[in-house]
């Protein structure tokens, strides 16, 4: 028996199966190093006020730049990092220096610049997230009142209570909070009714069909007047086309996002692109305008 068994786990465990689970052990061990390292670095996408077409604030995106010159696209090491817990750290890595080049921004004649942060549930509902936040605040001098932090209804699925309990505390430290990727997932309109929150974040793959879908075009205008009703601004991501803008435009959607107007900026760049858009504004290279 005890052969048959063994014979049995032997070919469950097949070479795939060996070959995927010594990648993870590697991905694992270099992700540690990546922390030690700092190989992290962030990008930066404009959010743009739909109605006065201003740059309002950005999303900070993180890439691992390994050693080799490879950059890593988030969606393929944030799952492993959430997994092995080491995200707490790659997260607390993130708020400290995003506060610091969003504050070093605002210094350069940006003040009203508001910086969005993606936390995965397992930072949200930290003990220590509350005392983390107040000491980047504090260290950075970021204020607390522009700092957005993106969260996706999947914070609900551990524990409602405590989520909103932790939303509540936020509130109280003058953090707002977007709900990510809204309408995809765990959606609930119970949840949306109950999570004190400010901001909802429409998930890219309702925008991208929507001129194209009426179901989409359906959704998206019933999702913006809901979150309205419910005293919430609503921030469309991954718009491509004008002709999503336009409909955007139209369904009274406060904030868009996306390549249209811009791809995620390394800091030189988005540097850059504000001083451009100051110019313009300022009617420099615009003096009709
Ligand atoms: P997300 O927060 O929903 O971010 C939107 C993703 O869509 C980003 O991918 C962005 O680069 C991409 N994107 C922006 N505009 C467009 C567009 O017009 N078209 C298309 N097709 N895509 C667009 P990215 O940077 O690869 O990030 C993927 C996800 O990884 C993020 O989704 C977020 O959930 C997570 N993530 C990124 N940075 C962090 C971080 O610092 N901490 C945590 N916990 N998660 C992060
Ligand atoms: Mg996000
Ligand atoms: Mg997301
Ligand atoms: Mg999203």
């Amino acid at each position: 028996h005890a052969k048959e068994k063994g014979e049995n786990n032997y070919q469950f465990f097949s070479s795939d199966m060996k070959s995927t689970l010594l990648t993870k052990i590697q991905l694992e061990k270099d992700l540690r190093q990546a922390i030690a390292n700092e190989e992290f670095v962030l990008h930066y996408q404009p959010q743009i006020h739909t109605r006065t077409g201003e740059v309002i604030g950005m999303e900070t995106l993180i890439r691992w730049e390994m050693s080799d010159g490879n950059t890593i696209s988030p969606g393929k090491f944030i799952p492993l990092a959430e997994e092995t817990r080491l995200i707490l750290q790659i997260d607390e890595w993130v708020l400290y220096n995003a506060c610091r080049q969003a504050k070093a921004w605002h210094e350069d004649g940006h003040p009203h610049l508001k910086l969005a942060v993606n936390l995965s549930p397992l930072q949200f509902l930290h003990d220590n997230l509350m005392v983390t936040l107040q000491n980047v605040l504090e260290k950075t001098g970021f204020p607390a009142s522009l700092l957005e932090l993106e969260i996706t209804e999947g914070v609900a699925v551990f524990d409602v209570e405590k989520a909103i309990s932790r939303m509540q505390e936020l509130r109280e430290l003058g953090v707002q909070i977007a709900i990510d990727d809204f309408g995809i997932g765990y959606s609930s309109l119970i949840y949306l009714k109950r999570f004190p929150i400010n901001h909802l974040k429409i998930a890219q793959p309702f925008i991208q069909d929507m001129a194209t879908d009426p179901d989409d075009m359906a959704l998206v205008e019933a999702m913006i007047s809901i979150a309205h009703s419910l005293g919430m601004s609503v921030i469309a991501e991954g718009v491509e086309t004008n002709e999503q803008l336009a409909f955007l435009e139209n369904l009274d959607c406060n904030e868009v996002q996306g390549y249209l107007f811009s791809q995620p900026l390394t800091v030189e760049a988005f540097t850059e692109m504000l001083a451009k858009e100051k110019l313009q504004s300022a009617g420099v290279l615009h003096p009709g305008r």
